[in-house]
């Protein structure tokens, strides 16, 4: 029987969402799609962008989008309401001469793209996704179906294998995807076919691997939900979801915006990144469109939120040691507040009590997280965002365990009290 519990809708809706974005730039376009169909309007960065006040607009910036409501009343020093979160997920990229192979098998060469789990992406079936630009100019996104497999090794070819499997990052991941000599193939022109164009036409590529498996509910009282790449995908869709109620509003004391940036996964260095120019170019374009000078922009700034939100670590049962002995955020129990002494994460005391009133007006319970001190802790998009910008930063996510799997694991209520969450942050 369906369950149409909000909770399992909101899943099952991210589930249609992580299909549609095998990678960054899959994921902004859909972003703008989505925001599209809900009235909002895309923008070109090249082009005059109109007056703001009263209208709803989306950027794409290669993996990168931007989305915002400007209420009708917004003046020069309206403060914006970011919701900071990223499009990227660790994997693999094709490398050029992407065809290769050995022994009658066909193989993809690729680079470790960030910090994957390697042996996760073991004996899945897998896409090729990304974006080619064409001889004419024209750039169009491309996504084949499952196409690409990394084969473990036999346990009896193997026999230590359950000691500790150890990968080697150039000869261990190039991906099997057919039968033939390579000479004679070109695992382009699948990518290819799959957006329509022949492969003699593409002149660059940026594509990436992907599982190719469909995120699923499961457990006890479907309290699971399964996926690749909800690091961070869940919080661009908490945030797409979030900004469609909001942009419903037509009176708010802040503009709320959602800033999906690409490249965290190595750093956010980029154009598209959030140590690059992306979120302070729309800002700065927006408030001269309201008529601000540099006085009201930095009044507007001195008033205004970063959330940064992206995936925390839940407690592993089985690895409790590995967790701080106090601080343990369980998956399920909310989404967290995240913490760290050095930076590593921006939220302060103003940060912490900000997150609990919007958590207290969205009715969503938190929780915490802090690392052990002998792990080092991971970081995000946050503290980037607060030094590039001044803007008041807090670091927030869901809880999740298997963290830059293939598949992740996080719960099905913190998924949507997330987006519960982001709805209230929006509402200022
Ligand atoms: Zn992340």
């Amino acid at each position: 029987m369906p369950d149409t519990s909000p909770a399992l809708s909101h899943a099952s809706d991210l589930a249609d969402f992580v299909a549609a974005s095998p990678s960054s730039y899959h994921a902004a376009e859909e972003v703008a799609r989505r925001l599209e169909s809900a009235g909002f309007t895309r923008l070109d960065e090249a082009g005059a962008w109109p007056a703001q006040t009263g209208g709803r607009y989306v950027i794409v910036r290669d993996g990168a989008a931007i989305a915002w409501a400007v209420p009708s009343d917004a003046t020069a020093t309206t403060p914006v309401h970011v919701l900071g979160a990223h499009t990227d997920s660790p994997g693999f990229k094709l490398k050029p001469k992407p065809t290769t192979g050995a022994k009658g098998w066909l193989q993809a060469a690729v680079e470790v793209y960030g910090g994957p789990l390697l042996n996760s992406w073991l004996d899945r079936e897998l896409r090729l996704a990304g974006r080619l630009a064409l001889a004419d100019g024209r750039v169009v996104l491309a996504a084949t179906g499952p196409l690409l497999r990394l084969p473990q090794l036999a346990i009896h070819l193997d026999r230590g294998v359950n000691d500790g499997l150890a990968l080697d990052k150039q000869t261990g991941t190039q991906p099997v995807w057919g039968l033939g000599e390579p000479e004679s193939e070109d695992i382009l022109a699948e990518l290819a076919a799959s957006a329509g164009v022949d492969a003699a036409e593409i002149r660059g590529f940026d594509a990436v691997v992907a599982d190719a498996a469909r995120g699923a509910v499961f457990g006890k009282d479907d309290a699971f939900f399964a996926s690749g790449r909800l690091d961070d995908l869940a919080s661009v869709h908490a945030g797409v979801v979030a900004l469609i109620e909001a942009a419903g509003q037509t009176n708010s004391a802040v503009i709320p915006m959602l800033a999906a940036f690409d490249h965290e996964e190595l750093g956010s260095e980029s154009r598209s990144g959030a140590a690059g120019p992306i979120l302070e170019d729309v800002l700065e374009r927006v408030y001269a469109s309201l008529g601000a000078g540099a006085e009201d922009l930095r009044r507007a700034y001195a008033a205004s939120w970063c959330l940064s939100s992206d995936v925390g670590h839940s407690v592993h049962p089985n690895f409790q040691q590995r967790h701080d002995p106090v601080v343990q955020p369980m998956l399920g129990s909310g989404p967290i507040l995240k913490i760290n002494a050095n930076q590593r994460y921006a939220t302060d005391a103003l940060g912490a009590a900000a997150w609990a009133s919007w958590c207290e007006s969205a009715g969503v319970s938190s929780q915490e997280f802090v690392s052990n001190n002998a792990v080092p802790c991971g970081s995000t998009i946050g503290p980037i965002t607060a030094t590039r910008l001044g803007i008041r930063t807090v670091d927030v996510g869901i809880p999740i365990l298997s963290m830059h799997s293939a598949r992740e694991l996080a719960g099905v209520s913190d998924l949507y009290d997330l987006s519960r969450v982001a709805r209230a942050f929006f509402a200022g």
